[in-house]
């Protein structure tokens, strides 16, 4: 019997692999113009550090992990984010002894045991920025920008930017026993793992995706109005940046990245066209993430984007990427005698820099010409005996129909001129 993919598990087949690296390159450029160097960080980890990095009372460590224990009885974890992996590796390797701040970025693959749907998958994608060292609203504002700039340099326009602020431990606790008083008689009602939530992290019990739980947050008290000064004047002076730089927004309380190392800004790019799962980035700030994983104390901020989510979206959107072209040539030879010669100009013009097929399934020549349109080949490049005799290629330039006799060592020159000439 045939195996099949494991549930919440996607391929990436040819016909789809060129979007990938469409936004992969865009991606890739604009961070490099905004001042982000890339960091690559192992699919696994030990389990403590996403225990501890994202927080032992989030969703993803509660009930996402692929967690497993390696021949030597150690807990390794397979990466459901990607902010931990940085986090340690910048404090392992002491990047912050070199210039301030870190401003790194990723494409990760990410694995969370989640139930598969529309947006949902269990092995997944992420680009992701992170500026460490940096405690200003100006970092805040430049991850939040490149987000945008992305977004909108695909050409995507009616996402909508929602941010928060969800404070810092000096505001943190009044609004904690704000928050409890309220909950505490609908306690029972709470679900199991709101319950122990309700301890240990209560802001954790607004972000519960059980209905029933989110129905009884209704008219909870808000963080947004129990910030402390300087988490108000922060929260103003991200509003003023963005404001500035004419990134429309809009304030929205209910947002939670309710980790106790989360501080301040929280930020979530959101559309409708995707269905429910319509978050397509998001991130924050976490001043203490990098001290609670045994860094020094320097603040961090960042964003995680998915990246199946995103090309959903460009679906939905009918905005097409544009697709590879076709090869430059297609070498197409009569008879056996011809053979040798046509290999040899097919690897010439692949040295020469140009995009060269050939026949490999013995196709009679007039088949050799519907294959060379299937692929989109814009010249095909005739090898047979007259050509062997006279060392002159017949080439064919497939958009004008134009017909020429070419020496063997002058057609990739020919070819490049039409390339240069078409564009
Ligand atoms: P959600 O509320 O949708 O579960 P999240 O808060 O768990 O999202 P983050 O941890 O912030 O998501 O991850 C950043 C981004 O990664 C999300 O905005 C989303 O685009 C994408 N993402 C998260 N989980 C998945 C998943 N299971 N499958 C595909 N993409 C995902
Ligand atoms: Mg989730």
């Amino acid at each position: 019997m045939a195996i099949n993919a494991p549930k919440g598990t996607k391929d990436i087949l040819p016909s789809q692999a060129y979007r990938w690296r469409y936004v992969e390159r865009k991606f890739a450029e604009l961070c490099e113009r905004a001042g982000f160097s890339e960091i690559r960080t192992p699919e696994f980890e030990h389990t403590e550090l996403f225990a501890r990095g994202v927080g032992d009372t989030s969703d993803i460590v509660e009930k996402q992990m692929y967690t497993f224990s390696d021949y030597a009885g150690r807990s390794i974890t397979l990466r459901p984010e990607g902010t931990a992996g940085v986090v340690r590796s910048f404090i392992e390797h002491k990047l912050y002894a070199g210039t301030m701040p870190a401003k790194l970025r990723y494409e990760i693959s990410c694995f969370r045991y989640e139930k598969p749907q529309s947006g949902r998958l269990r092995a997944f994608h992420q680009f992701g920025v992170e500026i460490f060292g940096a405690d200003g609203m100006i970092a805040d504002t430049e991850v939040i920008a490149l987000a945008d700039d992305f977004l909108r340099g695909l050409g995507l326009t009616d996402l909508e930017l929602r941010i928060n602020s969800i404070g810092c431990p000096d505001c943190r606790g009044g609004y904690r026993e704000a928050l409890k008083a309220f909950l505490a008689p609908k306690y029972d009602e709470l679900c199991e793992t709101c319950k122990s939530r309700y301890e240990r992290n209560p802001m954790r019990v607004l972000d519960c995706k059980s209905p029933h739980c989110h129905a009884l947050t209704e008219g909870a008290p808000l963080m947004i109005d129990y910030l402390c000064d300087g988490c108000k004047e922060a929260f103003d002076d991200l509003q003023a940046n963005l404001t500035a730089l004419g990134i429309a927004y809009i304030v929205d309380p209910s947002i939670v990245r309710g980790l106790d190392y989360y501080t301040k800004t929280a930020f979530e790019f959101v559309t409708e066209h995707i269905g429910a799962q319509g978050t397509v980035c998001g991130g924050g700030r976490y001043d203490h993430l990098i001290e609670e994983l045994g860094g020094p104390p320097i603040p961090g901020v960042g964003f995680g984007l998915g990246i199946e989510r995103l090309l959903l979206l460009l679906e939905n959107c009918g905005i097409d990427l544009p697709n590879p072209d076709g090869p430059d040539a297609l070498v197409a030879f009569i008879g056996a005698e011809a053979k040798g010669g046509a290999l040899q100009l097919l690897r010439s013009l692949r040295e020469a820099g140009l995009s060269a097929e050939i026949d490999s399934l013995g196709r009679s020549i007039k088949n050799q010409f519907k294959y060379a349109d299937r692929i989109g080949a814009r010249h095909v490049v005739i090898i047979g005996d007259e050509e062997l005799q006279s060392g002159q290629a017949t080439v064919k330039d497939m958009n004008t129909g134009t017909q020429e006799r070419v020496a063997f060592e002058k057609v990739a020159e020919r070819i490049n001129r039409n390339k240069q000439e078409n564009e």
